[in-house]
C-alpha cells in the first residue's frame, strides 16, 4: 500500500480524500469543488501544451497540496518550449481570473481569487512549483547545473522560512488561519526530498545528456592540472553544453579530456580520485 489511489496514469494520494471529506462536513463542497476544478484546468494548461511539443505525461499525481503532472521527456525540448509547459498552468489561472473580474457576485469573487492566489503561489521561485522550474531553466543557462541547484535550494529554503514567519504573524492576528504556517511547514520539510531529487536528476542528465543533446553542440574549455579532483570536475558540469578539460602536468600541456570520458569513468569507478586516474584508465585519442 502506498496511500494511493491508482487509475490508469492518475494517482490521488488517501491524504487528498481525508482533505476532501473534511472541507465537504464542514461546510465548503462548492469551495472545494472550484478550487479542485481550476488546480485541474491548471494541470490541464501544462499537458496540453507539453502534448503539442510531443512531450508525455508520464502521470498525474493529485495530493492534498494540488496537482503533479510527470512529464517523460522533457528535457529533450528547446529552452522555450520548456518554458512555455512551465508557465501554462499559471497562465490558465490569470486567464479565468481576468474573466471572472467581470462577474459580481459572491462565488465568482471567490473563483477570482483561488485563480489569481494559485498564479501567485505557483509562480514563486520554489522548486519544484512552476516559478522554481522557470528559475531552474534560466539558473541553468547562465551557472554550471550543481551552482543552480545550489542557488535554488537556498533561494526555497528562504521562502519556506518567510511563510513560516508571515504563518505565525497570520495566526496572531487571525486565529484559527494556518494556511501560510502549513505551506512554510510543509515546503520547509520538503528541502532535503528537493534535495536529493535534484541531484538523482543532475546524475540522470549528464548520463543521458548525449541522447538528449547529440554530438558535440557548444563546448565550454577549462585549464586544469591533472591532481584536480573529478568531485570537483562534477561542479563545472552544464546543462545545455559539454566541457573540455584542458589538463596541464607541471604547468606544461599534457592532453584534453571530454566530458563524456569522465562521465563514462564515474559510471565505473565512482566519483573518488583525479583526473591522473583517469588518465591511467583511458587511452589518449589525439584530436
Ligand atoms: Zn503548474
Amino acid at each position: 500500500m502506498r496511500g494511493e489511489v491508482r487509475l490508469r496514469k492518475l494517482k490521488i494520494k488517501y491524504s487528498f480524500f481525508f482533505l476532501a471529506f473534511f472541507m465537504i462536513i464542514f461546510g465548503f463542497f462548492l469551495q472545494f469543488i472550484i478550487i479542485f476544478l481550476f488546480v485541474s484546468l491548471h494541470e490541464a494548461g501544462h499537458i496540453i501544451f507539453a502534448k503539442f511539443f510531443s512531450v508525455e505525461t508520464k502521470k498525474v499525481i493529485i495530493t492534498p497540496v494540488g496537482e503533479t503532472a510527470v512529464m517523460k521527456n522533457i528535457d529533450s525540448v528547446s529552452f522555450w518550449k520548456k518554458f512555455i509547459i512551465f508557465v501554462s498552468g499559471p497562465l490558465v489561472n490569470i486567464f479565468f481570473g481576468t474573466v471572472f473580474l467581470f462577474f459580481d457576485n459572491n462565488i465568482f469573487e471567490f473563483v477570482e481569487n483561488i485563480n489569481f492566489t494559485l498564479a501567485f503561489f505557483n509562480l514563486l521561485p520554489i522548486y519544484p512549483l512552476d516559478g522554481g522550474r522557470i528559475f531552474m531553466l534560466f539558473l541553468n543557462k547562465f551557472f554550471p547545473i550543481i551552482l543552480s541547484n545550489k542557488i535554488i535550494i537556498r533561494v526555497s529554503v528562504a521562502f519556506s522560512v518567510l511563510f513560516i514567519i508571515i504563518g505565525i504573524i497570520q495566526l496572531v492576528l487571525f486565529p484559527y488561519n494556518i494556511s501560510f504556517l502549513c505551506i512554510g511547514l510543509y515546503l520547509f520539510k520538503e528541502r532535503n526530498k528537493t534535495y536529493f531529487s535534484m541531484t538523482f536528476d543532475f546524475y540522470k542528465h549528464i548520463i543521458k545528456k548525449k541522447n538528449v543533446l547529440g554530438n558535440m553542440t557548444l563546448l565550454k574549455s577549462f585549464y586544469i592540472n591533472e591532481n584536480f579532483e573529478i568531485k570537483k570536475v562534477l561542479k563545472n558540469f552544464y546543462f545545455d553544453c559539454y566541457c573540455v578539460f584542458y589538463v596541464y602536468v607541471n604547468g606544461k600541456f599534457q592532453r584534453k579530456i571530454f566530458e563524456w570520458e569522465i562521465i563514462d569513468y564515474i559510471q565505473r569507478k565512482g566519483v573518488y580520485g583525479n583526473i591522473l586516474d583517469i588518465f591511467r584508465e583511458t587511452p589518449y585519442k589525439k584530436g
